[in-house]
This record gives C-alpha cells, sequence and structure tokens, in this order.
C-alpha cells in the first residue's frame, strides 16, 4: 500500500502536467493559425544529375507566445487529433504559393515546392480546389507545386485518397509518397496511385555505410521506383558517404542537412544566388 501510495506521488503531477499541456496545446492551435503564429522554412532539394538545387520542401513551425518555438512533430499529431491540421495545411499551401510568387518575383531560378499535406486533410475531399484557389491567388502555375503524402494517408482510405490525388494531379501537381519504407504499400498498390516520386525515408539513408550491405535496401527502394516510374529522392541525407551510396544506387535526389537545413526564405534566396555566382558559365570575370 505504501509503494501504491508512493507511486501515486509520483506519477499524479507529472501526468497532471501532461494533460494540462497537452489542452493549452489544443486551445491554443485554434488560434494560432488565425493568429499569424505559423511560419514556413524550406529545405533545398538537389538533383543529383545536375547538382542543383531544383526544389524545396516547406516545413511548419510554430513561434508560440509563450513556449517560443514548437516544432511539427509536438503539434501536427494534436492537430490531427482536433481538425486544427486543415487549417494548417491549407495556410501552409497558400503561404508556399505566395513565397514562390516572391521567389520568382525576385529573379530566382525556377522552384519547385513541395508541402506535406496529412491524411485527415486529404480525406475531407476538397484538396485540389485549396491548391487551385492558393496558386491562383499567388499567379503560380500549380506544376510548380508537389504535394507530399504519407503511405498510411493513402493507405487508411485508399479509393477517397486516391481520388483525392488524381484531382490534384490533373492540375499539374506531382504527388510524393513521403517517409517511403515506414508504411505498408505494396508494388500493386503504389502502381494504382498517381505518384511522381518516392522519398525515402530518413531511417534508411541513416544506416547506409560506404561497404555496407546496409544499401540493400535502399538500393531495392531505388529499383522499385525505377520500374514503376516513379523518381526516387532520399531523406536525411546527413555524410558524404551517404550521397556516394546514393549516387551509386542510381538515386535521382537528396535532402538533407549536408545540403541545408530547413531555413527561412531569405536564406533560400542567397543559397541560389552563391550557387549562381560560382558556376563559371555565369561568373562575369572569367578567365575563359
Ligand atoms: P517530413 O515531411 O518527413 O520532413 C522531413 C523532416 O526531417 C523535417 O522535420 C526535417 O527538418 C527533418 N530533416 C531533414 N533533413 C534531415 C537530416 O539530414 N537529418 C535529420 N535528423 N532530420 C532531417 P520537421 O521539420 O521537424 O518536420 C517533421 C514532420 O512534420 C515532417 O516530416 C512532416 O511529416 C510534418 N510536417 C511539417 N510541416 C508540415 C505541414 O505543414 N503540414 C503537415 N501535415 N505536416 C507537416
Ligand atoms: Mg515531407
Ligand atoms: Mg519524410
Ligand atoms: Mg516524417
Amino acid at each position: 500500500k505504501g509503494a501504491g501510495r508512493n507511486r501515486f506521488e509520483v506519477f499524479e503531477p507529472a501526468m497532471h502536467e501532461k494533460v494540462v499541456a497537452h489542452s493549452e496545446l489544443v486551445r491554443d492551435l485554434r488560434s494560432a493559425a488565425a493568429g499569424g503564429q505559423f511560419f514556413l522554412l524550406y529545405q533545398p532539394q538537389v538533383d543529383l544529375r545536375s547538382g542543383r538545387v531544383t526544389g524545396v520542401e516547406a516545413l511548419a513551425r510554430w513561434q508560440h507566445p509563450h513556449r517560443g518555438l514548437v516544432l511539427p512533430d509536438t503539434f501536427i499529431a494534436v492537430a490531427e487529433d482536433t481538425g486544427a491540421i486543415d487549417l494548417i495545411d491549407d495556410w501552409a499551401l497558400e503561404e508556399a504559393c505566395r513565397q514562390l510568387a516572391a521567389w520568382d518575383a525576385a529573379g530566382l531560378p525556377s522552384l519547385q515546392v513541395a508541402i506535406n499535406i496529412s491524411a485527415r486533410r486529404l480525406a475531407r475531399g476538397d484538396l485540389a480546389e485549396a491548391v487551385r484557389s492558393s496558386a491562383r491567388a499567388a499567379g503560380v502555375d500549380p506544376a510548380r507545386l508537389e504535394i507530399e503524402i504519407t503511405e498510411t494517408a493513402t493507405t487508411s482510405c485508399a479509393i477517397e485518397a486516391a481520388r483525392a490525388l488524381e484531382e490534384v494531379r490533373a492540375l499539374g501537381v506531382s504527388i510524393a509518397i513521403d517517409d517511403f519504407g515506414m508504411g505498408h504499400s505494396s508494388f500493386g498498390r503504389l502502381r494504382a496511385l498517381p505518384v511522381d516520386r518516392l522519398k525515402i525515408d530518413r531511417s534508411f539513408i541513416a544506416a547506409l555505410e560506404p561497404h555496407g550491405e546496409s544499401g540493400s535496401i535502399a538500393g531495392a527502394m531505388v529499383a522499385m521506383g525505377g520500374s514503376l516510374g516513379l523518381d526516387v529522392v532520399a531523406e536525411g541525407v546527413e555524410t558524404e558517404e551517404q550521397l556516394e551510396v546514393l549516387r551509386r544506387l542510381g538515386c535521382d535526389a537528396v535532402q538533407g542537412y549536408l545540403f541545408g537545413r530547413p531555413m527561412p526564405a531569405e536564406a533560400i534566396d542567397r543559397l541560389l544566388r552563391s550557387a549562381l555566382s560560382i558556376d563559371p558559365l555565369t561568373r562575369p570575370t572569367s578567365a575563359r
């Protein structure tokens, strides 16, 4: 009994704090989307054939008035449970389109922007409408957008998900399967879905060693993508060794801390300008 009492005393306050913290998050999330507390960071994606940054992934951040910076791993799941995710995803879509137009206006080379869309938002069925209106409002071609969906989003309500994706793709938007390898998509299901790219989950990339056998899983994924006619992107590339293995495997594109962390829009602008200025073809004072 004494032990039971002790446990009660030890656990109760911690649990209480968690419940309070959670309900505060739920409450605050509702006002956050409307109150301008979210912002996007962008992480470069590098095409392995050209070596150039051809796209960026938009990643949401929450600047909470008291808690400071809150990361997606803390708020996305809560937002999915409460339905606030629909607001966040639609806001991210609009914001990413606006940013794309701003980069264009600043004269940057044409980029593709990827936006993460949750299973719940996809299942609502009006994603194509949201994409169309966001793109139109910003004056960008929807073909410059990519929607990232996890494997689980396409397995939970497969028929509705496929239909919603078909509608989005009909606008010219590309579709990427995010965190590929963590879910249950079979070869058959992937073939039936309107998909353009596979993003290999970073857990498989972290396991890559230059001479180890671990390359075989990533290799199988690259081969699978190839035989389905899909481009393959590796997520979470952190080392030159991982990059070398991926190059050898024939991976199409890479994304990870090795090339840049998620960064503000201005930093993407600087990154692309500095890439241009070191290109010998565009360097004005070239000695050739
Ligand atoms: P994700 O879409 O798979 O995004 C990749 C995550 O890996 C990002 O975490 C990114 O910062 C991180 N990452 C990138 N390169 C590396 C690397 O080299 N090493 C390591 N260790 N990590 C790397 P982040 O930004 O915290 O986002 C986490 C997840 O939250 C995302 O995973 C995505 O599923 C979700 N998310 C983010 N923004 C949104 C959004 O606007 N809407 C929805 N529905 N989900 C979002
Ligand atoms: Mg993603
Ligand atoms: Mg991912
Ligand atoms: Mg993820």
